[in-house]
């Protein structure tokens, strides 16, 4: 089975050769990691992520204690939701902490910062990947590189993903028909199907209104614009929820038709479901 989306190999994205590959690997799942590096949420320019691989190859094999003989990751995973090949399949892997949790799961490493949050087009590359592994003989585990060994990675955004909107992942209140999804490795991206979480869907009230920071406000903002919300933006938009926002997001409620408390300002999960599938009326 082919990856179901962009996959990178090695050659396409300039891997260095492998200095040693070992086979010795019976995986049982796969094990998600971050970067782990402060700074932007946003995403970089894609046209950066492959140089960014790169570099993450050079750092392992020079690296001054561990003795890698390649990059440490199976695969990579960018913020634009491509998947970049590292050690790739059946190679045992380098990153999981222990010696155990490398012969025993792949290793997949989103590149993300502390900061950055599950964008839509991560999430379905990390199911599409899971899928894709499974195919591959992987086996039915999912888990973070923390549940290996102590560690932040691969981060609150990952892990509550991993527990919360993976379907990969058993949750303890899924219902019998996601347990059954779960169980037989099967997964959708559509949003608003069998009642799990898909691309596009509304990432949480508490995302937005005053105080909020995050990349979902730029995202926000670049979709009003789109839509026509272009004059309330005299700066951003940003990460950082503005009276643009606000105004923007309620003249857009407001041309759906919508008064008083459905025009609040504040964009709920029907404001952006229009937004992400271009539905509804321009400003
Ligand atoms: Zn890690
Ligand atoms: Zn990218």
């Amino acid at each position: 089975m082919r990856f179901d989306g962009t996959l990178i190999t090695r050659t396409q994205w300039g891997a260095a050769p492998s200095q040693g590959v070992s086979r010795d690997f019976v995986p049982q799942g796969v094990t998600f990691h971050y970067e782990g590096n402060a700074g932007t949420i946003d995403p970089p320019d894609h046209d950066s992520c492959a140089g960014r691989v790169r570099g993450i190859q050079r750092a392992h094999l020079n690296h001054p204690t561990e003795d890698y003989n390649d990059i440490a990751y199976s695969f990579l995973i960018c913020m634009h939701g491509v998947l970049f090949e590292g050690r790739g399949l059946g190679v045992r892997s380098g990153a999981n902490g222990t010696a155990k949790a490398n012969r025993a799961f792949y290793s997949v490493c989103f590149l993300a910062g502390t900061r950055t949050p599950v964008w839509p087009e991560m999430a379905a590359a990390g199911r599409a990947t899971i899928h894709y592994l499974r195919h591959h003989g992987a086996g039915a585990q999912v888990n973070g590189h923390r549940d290996h060994v102590s560690t932040a990675c691969p981060g609150r955004a990952l892990a509550n993903w991993l527990q919360a909107d993976c379907p990969a992942f058993p949750r303890r209140n899924a219902t019998a028909r996601q347990r059954l999804e779960w169980a037989s490795g099967w997964f959708h991206d559509r949003p608003g199907s069998g009642g799990e979480r898909g691309v596009g869907d509304f990432p949480g009230a508490q995302y937005f209104g005053p105080g909020a920071n995050n990349a979902y406000v730029t995202q926000l903002g670049r979709m009003l614009i789109q839509r026509g919300a272009g004059r309330f933006y005299t700066v951003g938009p940003g990460p950082k929820w503005s009276e643009a926002d606000l105004r923007a997001t309620r003249a857009f409620q407001q041309a759906q038709g919508w008064r008083g408390e459905d025009a609040d300002g504040i964009p709920g999960p029907t404001t952006w479901r229009l937004l992400v599938t271009g539905g509804g009326r321009d400003i």
